[in-house]
């Protein structure tokens, strides 16, 4: 069978009842004593941007390669769109791999370098020249096809590498850390381009990296990885606004964790919570109680002015310490200074008590 663009489509690429692209089933990988992924369950859908996010070795790579094919689960199966391929060499299966180091051949020009895949595949040379020209406008790159990848800059370079996965039309593109040589800026360019990117294609994106922000800003679903087990999978939103672990409330933003006794007096229970710190209230110690609130008296320890926001911490009468951060709306520097050492009533809402597994 052949795509519209004249490749051989592979066999698996027929299966119009599934709906996921990549599915783990209890997938291990383990790398003689050290367990890269353990017992991994994964149901990643058709034309979503999904992210793997978490700290460097918590085995996100590690999942990239097996989908890739590069790499084999010790245990479990892997599928895409249906069908198992935990056993199919990385050419037999229908993804494509962006790069950390966008891995370019320095010796070819950016044309030859984005045709590649298609040289492979003996795609005659007028349609190899037509789809590159395509490929170079996709990325806002025309008349760059001459050019040496050393005659570029990195976010150029890089969205050359995007164009060399894309030309073969994967229907899973998988990009590791694709971002991370770039500066803040040229970043936050990139991963708005590349999320309109995915949109326009409708193709499925599998996306590594270790940047909270960035998996937020950019992800339809977040897995949240941490020593070769998924924490939580979710939206943003969902990640973000319910976190179900500690783990996932101290590394998808910044949380007070309030257990043990404080937890018993604040919510009536001994268990795990998280709290935001721009959720609480920071006000005059006779401040009166919101209704459905929970309010806690403290002394203002430190005060750390950010421009944006200002952050304090406060240490309560019980000795336990809050962070709070209150958006600098109205004051000043010197204002938030003067709150050193003042009393406080600290405030929140009582849903804003975010319940942790164990
Ligand atoms: P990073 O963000 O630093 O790339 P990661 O989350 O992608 O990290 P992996 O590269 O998947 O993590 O590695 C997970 C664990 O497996 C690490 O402890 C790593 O040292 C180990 N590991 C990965 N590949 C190998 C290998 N080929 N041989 C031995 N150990 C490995």
């Amino acid at each position: 069978m052949l795509c519209k663009a004249g490749l051989p489509r592979i066999r698996f690429m027929n299966h119009p009842s599934n709906t996921y692209a990549v599915v783990f089933e209890k997938v291990t990988r383990a790398f003689g004593e050290v367990i890269a992924v353990d017992d991994i369950d994964l149901q990643i859908r058709d034309g979503e941007f999904f992210t793997m996010l978490g700290p460097s070795g918590s085995g996100k790579t590690t999942c990239l390669r097996m989908i890739a094919g590069f790499d084999r689960p010790t245990r479990g199966k892997v599928f895409l769109h249906g069908a198992d391929v935990t056993y199919v060499p990385p050419y037999e299966r229908d993804v494509n791999t962006v790069f950390q180091d966008y891995a370019l051949f320095p010796h070819m020009s950016v044309g030859d370098n984005i045709a590649y895949g298609l040289m492979i595949r003996k795609v005659g040379k007028a349609e190899r020249q037509r789809r590159v020209e395509q490929m170079l406008e996709m990325v806002r790159l025309p008349g760059y096809a001459a050019r040496r990848p050393s005659q570029l800059s990195g976010g150029q370079r890089q969205r050359v590498a995007l164009a060399r996965a894309l030309i073969n039309e994967p229907s899973v593109l998988l990009l590791d850390e694709p971002l991370g040589a770039l500066d803040l800026k040229l970043r936050q360019q990139m991963q708005v381009e590349l999320k309109s990117l995915q949109q326009r294609l409708g193709i499925t994106f599998i996306f590594v990296t270790h940047d909270q922000e960035e998996a937020l800003s950019m992800s339809d679903r977040i897995a949240v990885f941490n020593a070769g087990k998924v924490e939580q999978v979710g939206t943003p939103a969902q990640i973000y606004e319910n976190p179900e672990t500690a783990f996932v409330a101290g590394f998808v933003g910044t949380s007070n964790m309030i257990s043990g006794e404080l937890a018993r007096r604040l919510a009536g229970v001994a268990a795990k919570f998280a709290l935001r710190p721009e959720k609480i209230h920071l006000g005059p110690i006779d401040a009166p109680v919101m209704a459905d609130s929970i309010a806690v008296d403290g002394t203002v320890a430190d005060v750390d002015y950010l421009g944006l926001y200002t952050r304090y911490l406060v240490e309560l009468d019980q000795s336990e310490t809050l962070t709070v951060v209150q958006q600098n709306l109205q004051t000043t520097a010197t204002d938030v200074a003067a709150h050193q050492g003042q009393r406080v009533r600290l405030q929140w809402s009582k849903a804003h008590m975010l319940k942790l597994r164990d």
